[in-house]
């Protein structure tokens, strides 16, 4: 059917596709489990009511949740607050997070979902107010053993307290496991909020190394100092590299002498953002991804590394901590440039390996010490790497399409071995 015209249709959504039929072609899948993944199995739009402190104003918004494939067990994913969510860009993240569980081999498909809401101008109550009301709307669609939300873009520790509160209220008694990344006092684990920014540095050494790089002075650049960028750049300065450049929506701050992170950070715990921070040089977030570095961390916004700046990108390695930074075409440049690439599906798999601990531990009630969390966390993502190098190598691809191969041929594997129902 040529003139098909697919809820999901959007950009993001068709390069994630093209991405997946790449890969599925390379490695002859099965025609009818390539059928079954390229699509999302489940889809819900929601729309509305938010009323602003201004009590007269009432908005209509927009929410999405979308499960990408539920075979390996409850699938999970993040709640992205932004102006631009829509149900094309979800369901592509979704789809990603299923390749992103299966590269560490957790037991979950992948989910996403979002508010097309501006985030930064919104009140404590009316953060709350969406939260609570979208939550409402999707809960039938979320549950401990169905699907189970975690922070992304413009969400956080608070909003998933009032997730898990709203679905706590309605199923009548308190059920932690609902969702990840809450605060330690509801069930929420320690280290799970520095875990993507640290998992994503975990990384850093073994790619340096592939490309003969010394870590010890190495210059990073990093594009974000929200959750994730900022604990990467904490974790880079702890190995000993110099964090030269810096950035948040309000623009860059770099200083090639290596910028004093802890300083920084508490600039931005006072002011809110990076504006006007005295310990370095005001640069744009453009320029962020051209400064003299070795290593580039995109960790804010998707599509930022694009066929117009690829070309000019210094760094010999890129970790891919925010989702989807690079494009198809900036990624065909960086490759031709002989960049080192670590894809967002295996660099910033450390958030989701702590939810998944966190989650474990809810259903147990048991905790873990930070120690076994860390380690854990450590030897999944160290262990991810060297079996997506090992593909890559062995197949003579890069690394986006080695954990490409490695996420998509697990979900088929177990797709084929339960086979169709009815
Ligand atoms: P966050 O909201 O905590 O931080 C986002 C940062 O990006 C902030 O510093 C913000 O100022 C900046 N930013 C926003 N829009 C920007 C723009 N247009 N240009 C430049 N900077 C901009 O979000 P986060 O949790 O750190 O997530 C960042 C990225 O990492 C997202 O792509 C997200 O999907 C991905 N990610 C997050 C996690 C997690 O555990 N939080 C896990 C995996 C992937």
């Amino acid at each position: 059917m040529e003139s098909e015209v697919l809820e999901w249709e959007s950009p993001m959504f068709a390069e994630a596709v093209g991405q997946f039929d790449r890969v599925a072609k390379f490695i002859g899948l099965d025609e009818n489990v390539a059928a079954r993944l390229r699509t999302p199995q489940r889809s819900l739009v929601v729309t509305f009511p938010f009323r602003r402190d201004e009590y007269g104003e009432v908005d209509t918004l927009y929410g999405y949740r979308v499960q990408h494939v539920l075979t390996m067990g409850p699938t999970k994913g993040g709640i992205r607050y932004a102006p631009d969510v829509n149900l094309g860009e979800v369901a592509a993240l979704a789809m990603l997070m299923t390749w992103k569980c299966s590269i560490v081999g957790l037991p979950f498909g992948g989910a996403k979902g979002g508010v097309r809401v501006v985030p930064q101008g919104l009140t404590r109550a009316e953060m709350q107010r969406v939260t609570r009301r979208y939550t409402a709307e999707i809960i039938n669609f979320i549950g401990p053993s169905t699907d189970i939300p975690a922070p992304d873009l413009g969400t956080n520790e608070q909003v998933m307290a009032w997730l898990m509160d709203t679905y706590s209220q309605h199923v009548g008694h308190a059920t932690p496991a609902v969702v990840t990344g809450k605060p330690p006092e509801l069930g929420g684990s320690i280290a799970r909020r520095e875990a993507t920014g640290r998992g994503v540095v975990s990384l850093l050494p073994s790619a340096a190394a592939h490309v003969g790089l010394e870590v010890d002075g190495a210059r990073v650049a990093i594009h974000g100092f929200g959750n994730v960028g900022r604990y990467a750049a904490i974790a880079a300065a702890e190995i000993g590299c110099r964090v030269v450049a810096v950035s948040d929506i309000s623009g860059g701050l770099y200083n090639p002498a290596g910028l004093p992170i802890a300083k920084v950070t508490e600039w931005v715990d006072s002011h809110g953002t990076l504006e006007g921070c005295p310990e370095g040089e005001p640069i744009s977030n453009e320029e962020v991804f051209l400064v003299d570095c070795e290593i580039l961390i995109p960790a804010a916004v998707g599509g930022v590394i694009t066929d117009e700046n690829a070309h000019d990108v210094t760094a010999k390695v890129v970790l891919e901590g925010a989702n989807n930074p690079t494009t198809g075409a900036a990624d065909v440049i960086l490759d031709d440039r002989g960049v080192f690439l670590v894809p967002d599906i295996l660099a910033n798999a450390g958030g989701v390996t702590v939810s998944y601990f966190e989650w474990v531990q809810d259903l147990q009630n048991y905790f873990w010490s930070e120690n076994e969390i860390v380690g854990r966390l450590r030897e999944i993502m160290s262990r991810a790497f060297d079996d997506v190098l090992a593909v890559s190598e062995k197949r003579q691809v890069n690394m986006r399409t080695a954990a490409l191969i490695k996420g998509i041929e697990r979900v088929a594997q177990a797709k084929l071995v339960r086979g169709v129902y009815p």
